[in-house]
């Protein structure tokens, strides 16, 4: 028997759909909430902070500020074996949501609570774009 080293892919779905095609043409937008002006992240059919349902997907500046981190040398399994250590941070964007994704092209002794970085993409498949940062 041999390992399954396929990454695991999101599963895109009716609320999340937006979301993955805008990430696919690199270009991120996220819902916002045109009642309260609210960004959210993940996508959900309901504003968590006033719970309303009409929200337009606007583009985002990818812009944020590193919230915590995690340097990750034991990989979560074969699909993750390459490229260890891996640099996994907490992002708080410019636009408010705070979003969980690999931090790229960085020692990682020089991440750092605070650091300021970039989205960036990653192309997994023909459907599946992923974000990164990148200082
Ligand atoms: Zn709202």
């Amino acid at each position: 028997m041999t390992a399954d080293t396929s990454r695991p892919l999101p599963t895109i779905t009716l609320d999340s759909a937006e979301y993955w095609a805008s990430t696919r043409a690199h270009a991120t937008k996220m819902q916002r909430c045109t009642r309260c002006a609210a960004f959210r992240f993940y996508p959900t059919p309901i504003c968590g902070e006033c719970g309303s349902t009409d929200f337009t997907w606007e583009l985002i500046s990818g812009r944020g500020t590193v919230y915590s981190f995690s340097v990750v040398h034991r990989s979560a399994g074969p699909a993750f074996e390459t490229g260890t250590p891996t640099i996994l941070v907490l992002v708080t964007l410019e636009e408010g949501p705070t979003m969980m994704a690999d931090l790229i092209d960085c020692p990682p002794d020089e991440v750092s609570i605070g650091l300021t970085v970039q989205m960036d993409y990653r192309d997994l498949t023909d459907k599946i774009t992923l974000p990164v940062f990148r200082r």
